[in-house]
């Protein structure tokens, strides 16, 4: 089977190669609007539309200087989004239109297949070379696993670019044992704990980033509208969200790495059960997407190296006890599991038990293991965000 993977790295390009950058970015949204323009008009398939971008191209005569298939890939992008679209449809959501991209909204262009390659150097920076942009400068701090199928160009708000590099390699299919096996906890007080009582805080300087990241807020928000110092506060919020999701994602990084390495099998909760437990904290909904893309991390590695994760559900995982199996009542702010059969552990410690106990299968309840869903489905959801390939106008 078939495996995609993603690395980013940062882009030092030089200013000539950023003018052709931010031009590419430009000419890529024109053809991008254009062409949903032509599908507002009326049904076309992929392929008329595809060649309506020779038209276009014949009446704006300096698309031609564009590399063809990263204006082709628009046409990609554009029927993805549509699929995308369909499917939540399908699953009774209600949605919206595809709309058109401004400035803001579209930060990417890519490279399917061609156009592209990697010129490693014996200095400090390797190159990206990239057809009708250069070779442009980058660290290469991870190595490439597999054959590139796809380059993503993205440039961030702070002003930034990145490319995400997306290979496929051929996956393990080795059926793992259930030695070695352990129970995760994702806990609401920004920690992970797992069934051998190991536990992780969320690092401190996340913290320290936030708190930063408010004020800076608050000093945005005080600026009068469309003056030059709003514009300013607008990029240094930028960055400092950036620089979050880099230190949080570096740390999910290392975390997921830690279980896929040293374990067999892991247990999981089903987040999308445990939404349903209401605990209405702001602070909750971060905590929860950055669970779920761990989850994501965890599973993602897992699949390329023969380790097995296994969603269960959460009901009731903090209240029974994980040794007698009795129910133990306690509130949100009671740390400590105390049992009558004498077991005095950490709460989210005697959950984590509970969560592997569940998923072996080994409890008696009427609960059983949520199966586990394809992996591949949930890696491309999740380039295609990373890819910045992202649609909607989604309305719930
Ligand atoms: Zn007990």
């Amino acid at each position: 089977m078939k495996i995609k993977r993603a690395y980013k790295y940062r882009l030092y390009p030089t200013k000539e190669q950023e003018t052709k950058m931010l031009w590419t970015l430009e000419m890529c949204r024109f053809v991008y609007n254009k062409l949903l323009e032509e599908l507002n008009k009326g049904k076309k398939s992929k392929k008329e539309l595809q060649h309506s971008i020779l038209k276009i191209k014949e009446e704006n005569p300096e698309l031609l200087n564009a590399y063809a298939k990263v204006l082709q890939y628009e046409n990609y992008r554009l029927f993805s989004s549509l699929r995308t679209l369909a499917k939540l449809k399908n699953n009774g959501k209600r949605v919206g239109r595809l709309r058109f991209k401004s400035k803001d909204r579209f930060r990417t262009f890519n490279y399917n297949q061609y156009g592209f390659e990697i010129i490693k150097n014996n200095t400090r920076y390797d190159k990206l070379w990239l057809s009708r942009i250069g070779e442009i400068p980058f660290i290469m701090h991870r190595e490439i696993d597999g054959k590139i199928k796809q380059v993503a160009v993205k440039r961030y708000p702070s002003g930034k670019w990145f490319a995400s590099i997306i290979t496929e390699v051929e996956g393990n299919k080795q059926k793992t044992n259930r030695i070695n096996s352990v129970g995760i906890d994702l806990g609401i007080n920004n920690y992970i704990y797992d069934s051998n009582g190991t536990h992780f805080d969320s690092p401190k300087y996340l913290n320290k980033f936030i708190r930063k990241l408010k004020k800076e807020q608050t000093c945005f928000s005080r600026k009068t509208k469309d003056s030059r110092n709003r514009e300013k506060q607008k990029v240094r919020v930028a960055k400092i969200h950036e620089k979050i999701m880099n230190h949080r994602t570096d740390f999910l990084r290392k975390l997921s790495r830690h279980y896929v390495n040293n374990f067999g099998f892991i247990a999981v909760e089903d987040l999308n059960i445990k939404n349903l437990i209401k605990v209405s904290y702001n602070s909750r909904n971060i905590m929860d997407a950055s669970w779920s893309r761990f989850v994501q991390m965890l599973e993602y590695k897992a699949e390329s190296a023969g380790v097995q994760v296994m969603k269960v559900e959460p009901e009731e995982t903090t209240q029974i006890c994980s040794n007698c199996r009795i129910t133990v009542p306690k509130h949100l702010w009671n740390r400590t599991h105390k049992c009558t059969c004498g077991l005095e552990i950490d709460r989210d410690y005697n959950s984590a038990i509970n969560i592997l106990k569940r998923a072996l299968g080994q409890e008696l309840s009427e609960s059983t293991p949520v199966e586990r869903e394809p992996l591949l489905a949930e890696m491309q959801a999740s380039n295609l965000e990373e890819t910045g390939s992202h649609i909607l106008n989604v309305k719930h």
